[in-house]
C-alpha cells in the first residue's frame, strides 16, 4: 500500500534572497510558496504540517521585519488549508494524523483546527526545542513559535506522539531528525504512489538549497544543513521542499513519468 501525495499550496509571498540562501542574494527577492501536504491511503488522512489560515497573525510579524513587500497572500481568492481540504471532500475532523516537520508558525499554527488528530514529532527534535525554551528562550520567540498551537499539542496526553528516527506507527512513513533550520526540523519519508517521497522540512526551503548545497539564511546549525543535503542528494526519491514555488509542477511531472524500479 502506498500513500497518495497532494500539495496544499495555501499562500505565496516574497522573501529576501539572503533568507532563502545563506549570506547570498541580498539585493534579490524570491517567490516563496507556503505548502502543507495531504497523504491519503485507505480512508486514512495524514497532513505533513498544518499551515496557518489566519495570515494576518503571521503578516504582523512579517511587516515588522520585512515591510509590506514581505507579506503573505492567499494562494488564490479564499484559499486556506480549510478550503483546500474542503475541495478534496475533507473537513478538519477527518484528519487522523499531522506529521510536524517543525514548530514554526507557518507549519503549526492551525493545530487547534485538528482536534481529532494525533501529532507526530521527532523525539530528538522536541527535546532540543524544549531545551532551547529552557536555556535560550530568545531562540524560540513567540512571534514564530506560537504558544497557543504548541500549548494545544501539549495539553492532552497522547495528542503529541514523539517518534524516533525510523519507521513510525503509520505503515510507509518514516521520520528522520535533521535539525539545521531549527533545532526540531524533521524529515518524513513516505512510500508514495509516485515513488519514495521525502519531505525535508525547512532545512531545504527550495530545491535550489539542495542542488547547490546552500543552507537557508534562517538557520540555527549550518553543519546540520550540509549533513541534510548530503543525505538528500544520496537518497533516491522525490524531495518536496515546503516552500518551493515549482512544487506542483514537479509533482505533476512525476505523476506522468513511468517509474523505474530504482525509484520505487
Ligand atoms: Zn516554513
Amino acid at each position: 500500500m502506498t500513500w497518495s501525495v497532494d500539495v496544499l499550496h495555501y499562500a505565496t509571498g516574497l522573501v529576501p534572497g539572503a533568507q532563502v540562501r545563506w549570506l547570498t542574494g541580498f539585493d534579490q527577492w524570491q517567490v516563496f510558496h507556503f505548502n502543507a501536504f495531504l497523504l491519503r491511503q485507505d480512508g486514512q488522512n495524514v497532513l505533513v504540517d498544518c499551515g496557518i489560515d489566519d495570515l494576518d497573525v503571521f503578516n504582523t510579524v512579517l511587516r515588522s521585519t520585512l515591510g509590506e513587500r514581505g507579506l503573505l497572500h492567499p494562494a488564490g481568492p479564499g484559499v486556506s488549508i480549510r478550503s483546500l481540504l474542503a475541495e478534496r471532500g475533507l473537513e478538519p475532523r477527518d484528519i487522523d494524523v499531522v506529521a510536524l516537520t517543525h514548530l514554526h508558525i507557518d507549519h503549526v499554527a492551525n493545530a487547534q483546527m485538528f482536534r481529532n488528530a494525533t501529532f507526530l514529532m521527532s523525539r530528538v527534535g522536541y527535546e532540543r526545542h524544549a531545551d532551547l525554551e529552557r536555556r535560550l528562550p530568545e531562540m524560540v520567540p513567540e512571534a514564530v513559535f506560537p504558544s497557543g498551537a504548541i500549548g494545544f499539542l501539549r495539553e492532552k496526553p497522547g495528542r503529541l506522539e514523539l517518534v524516533d528516527d525510523g519507521p513510525t506507527a503509520l505503515a510507509g512513513i518514516s521520520a528522520k531528525h535533521v535539525g539545521g533550520h531549527t533545532a526540531d526540523c524533521t524529515a518524513f519519508i513516505v512510500d508514495g504512489d509516485i515513488g519514495k517521497v521525502i519531505f525535508p522540512s525547512d532545512t531545504a526551503w527550495t530545491a535550489l538549497n539542495i542542488a547547490e548545497r546552500h543552507p537557508p539564511g534562517s538557520v540555527v546549525n549550518v553543519a546540520e544543513c550540509y549533513e541534510a543535503f548530503r543525505w538528500l542528494n544520496a537518497t533516491k526519491g522525490i524531495v518536496l521542499p515546503p516552500h518551493d514555488a515549482q512544487l506542483s509542477d514537479l509533482l505533476s511531472r512525476k505523476a506522468d513519468e513511468p517509474r523505474t524500479n530504482e525509484e520505487v
